[in-house]
């Protein structure tokens, strides 16, 4: 359920249950689909008359800017968004062939294929009205004490998970990443971030102000009168706004060491005695445990004053929204609406709704990701693909390893646990060697919301069960269609789905050039998070464990602080500048993939006499082939809600933030000194 701990490549593209993807009208599901073909370097996606030591993304992504105009229903547009909409097309064929009711099907295909039938059932989920979740708002209906709220939280988290005021489920001990342990952590919010209640710019204003109509709106939906459900709005917003005072920034929340507080139930119960914990972990079937970690103490302490002051009535009122907004993507017309209106249409911009088949797609995706996994993986990802994918991580773990032996400013006790480190992680491509069996979740044809809450329920019981079991260290977080890539730190493991290995990403058919510059990197950029400044703090085994020696430790942190202060200075929009802070990882995992793509690259070339193809050296198309991954139209609106939570920087500095840097890309297209994408030699940040 939660990803927090994991460095993506990309913001995840699933979005408050709605996926990217782009209405391109043809039903092409009839037929047996095929992913659409697009070149690793795209030469129509350039920008010949920009000058690449000016501005490189537009000399390498201009064509596509103008191209690609952002889909009325997408709240941006980018070359990994739009693969990712190729993929819904793909999927939907498979579904539809799956949703065909034949009694030869395998259970697999008759999961899925039920599932996507009961969501397209658009007549029947509208005849349910609220029916689906009226169990859930009749329970909260019946609370009479504060005393009550901990069976009955234990019950909404199993199928609605970390909205309902905190989040709960199983984690890796910190110290010993062999055991799993149980996790308490904050949550409860409905804006996108803490820093939206706290926040006093006219904006975050307005924004708070329209969320309290939202609120409000979906209150009047379940049959509230306009000035009940407005003061039960404002109940709510007082709830939440307390709640988030309470809660760690995202930037305090990158510091490991801030989110790891270990305890036993007895003292849970001291941090926060009026929550019934003994209660709450016996309702929630928890298996018996010795030691818990709490994320964020401060918040369940501000749990705690709520449970004291607050009274039931403020506590019934704050879940009843909880309930019906966390569901309300999968009710009828109107709810869908309203949850569109405000979290896609307002927060982010979006024009207009995505059709039905794109959620329901990805909705199937996300609920039963390895069994749709299954099907896809068959279909586009060959043992060839894989062996030459394999080669590539291999070639640039080398590189890495050569890369470290060779830092001049790190000792030689720090290079041998790096080395260490770095050959103590795990790759995984394409897809899992063992499939989750989602045989034991009641799936129908004509239930979507009971669907949804029994693929949730499903889902927070395996996390829950994992606790005192051994670690299983094939587990993925990311199902196989996902375009996109994840290093976790507690498994030291890479992880690159099927999905994200597809032109234009990784392109068979062309030469290493454009597939090192962009999968290259990409690789690259997985593995660096090991070693930026929050990665760097685990060791070979995924522990939270010092492995440096002081002086090379502030030796890093000046490094790093380089590439802090140069990303400071861009603007996301109007003048919002990076937090660089939020961003450093990712920074500094951009910066160490492309050189490490570069090294591989010469590596894997080595030999061979390398020639010019469309006028562009083979150093040119490598760093063409590397900024196209990132080719972006973005809206303002989803660029406000990305500067505060999004850990990434914006495309573009993802591009001439990291070349900048590279003294092979001013070789490689001449660039003078002094040239925008240049930096004096004493200036140039360099990290691994
Ligand atoms: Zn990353």
């Amino acid at each position: 359920m939660r990803r927090g701990w994991v460095c993506a490549l990309v913001m995840a593209l699933v979005t408050g249950g709605i996926v990217l993807g782009q209405e391109s009208g043809a039903n092409k599901g009839a037929q047996e689909p095929a992913l659409p073909y697009t070149p690793s370097l795209d030469l129509a996606s350039m920008d010949k008359l920009a000058d690449p030591c000016v501005n490189f993304y537009q000399y390498a992504c201009g064509g596509w800017k103008k191209n690609n105009p952002i889909p009325a229903d997408q709240t941006s547009w980018s070359v990994y968004g739009k693969l990712y909409q190729d993929n819904l097309e793909f999927l939907r064929g498979i579904l539809e062939q799956a949703a065909k009711d034949k009694d030869q099907r395998s259970e697999v295909t008759r999961q899925i294929g039920d599932f996507y039938a009961a969501c397209m059932d658009e007549a029947g989920v509208e005849k349910q009205g609220l029916t689906p979740i009226r169990e859930y708002l009749d329970a909260v209906g019946r609370l009479r004490t504060a005393k009550d709220l901990a069976p009955l939280l234990a019950e909404l988290q199993l199928v609605y998970g970390r909205s309902v005021v905190f989040s709960s489920g199983s984690t890796q001990d910190p110290d010993d990443s062999e055991k799993i342990i149980a996790e308490l952590d904050q949550g409860g919010l409905g804006l996108p971030d803490r820093d939206y209640y706290t926040k006093d710019d006219a904006k975050s204003k307005e924004t708070r102000e329209r969320y309290v109509q939202h609120v409000a709106k979906v209150f009047v939906l379940m049959g509230e009168n306009a000035e009940q459900a407005r003061k039960d709005a404002d109940t709510v917003m007082h709830m939440e706004t307390a709640l988030a005072k309470a809660s760690m920034t995202r930037v305090e929340r990158r510091d490991p060491y801030k989110r790891k507080h270990k305890m036993k139930v007895a003292d849970l119960s001291a941090l926060a005695p009026e929550f019934g914990w003994t209660a709450y972990y016996s309702a929630a079937k928890y298996p018996g445990f010795e030691i818990l970690n709490v994320g964020a103490p401060e918040f369940f302490k501000e749990v705690n004053r709520q449970l004291k002051e607050e009274p039931i009535e403020n506590w019934k009122i704050y879940l009843r929204f909880h309930v019906v907004d966390s569901a309300s993507p999968f009710l009828s017309a109107a709810f869908v609406d309203e949850n569109f209106d405000f979290y896609r249409k307002y927060l982010r911009g979006a024009k207009e709704q995505q059709p039905r088949w794109k959620r329901c797609v990805s909705y199937t995706d996300r609920q039963l990701g390895e069994a749709l996994g299954q099907v896809y993986v068959a279909k586009v990802f060959s043992p060839e693909l894989k062996a030459s994918t394999v080669d590539m991580v291999r070639r640039i773990e080398d590189a890495m390893a050569i890369r470290i032996q060779g830092l001049d400013w790190m000792s030689p006790e720090t290079k041998q646990q790096a080395l260490g480190k770095l050959h103590g992680i795990r790759n995984k491509i394409g897809y899992p060697d063992k499939w989750r069996d989602y045989s034991s979740v009641a799936i129908t044809r004509t239930d979507f919301a009971g669907n949804m809450a029994r693929a949730n329920h499903f889902e927070h019981r395996r996390e829950i069960n994992k606790i005192g079991k051994p670690l299983d260290r094939g587990e993925w977080e990311m199902s196989p269609p996902t375009v996109n890539a994840y290093y976790n730190p507690q498994m030291n493991d890479i992880n690159f789905p099927a999905g994200v290995l597809q032109p234009p990403l990784y392109d068979a058919k062309e030469d290493a050039a454009p597939n090192y510059g962009d999968t290259g990197g990409t690789i690259g950029h997985e593995l660096t998070h090991g070693f930026d400044d929050e990665g760097s703090q685990y060791d070979a085994n995924g522990n939270l464990k010092n492995w440096w020696t002081k002086e090379d430790r502030e030796k890093f942190d000046a490094r790093t602080k380089c590439v802090e202060d140069q990303y400071a200075g861009y603007i996301v929009v109007d003048d919002i500048h990076i937090n660089s802070k939020l961003t450093l990882g990712e920074d500094v995992a951009d910066l160490g993939g492309e050189i490490l793509a570069y090294l591989a690259w010469q590596d894997a070339t080595k030999g061979q006499t390398l020639t010019a193809k469309d006028g562009l050296s083979p150093e040119q198309r490598f760093f063409i082939g590397f900024a196209q991954w990132a080719c972006d139209n973005d809206r303002a609106e989803d660029l406000r809600v990305r500067a505060a939570t999004d850990p990434h920087s914006p495309a573009e500095y993802r591009v001439n933030g990291v070349v900048v840097n590279m003294p092979e890309f001013a070789a490689a297209f001449a660039c003078k000194a002094g040239s925008p994408m240049t930096k004096p030699a004493e200036k140039v940040c360099k990290v691994w």
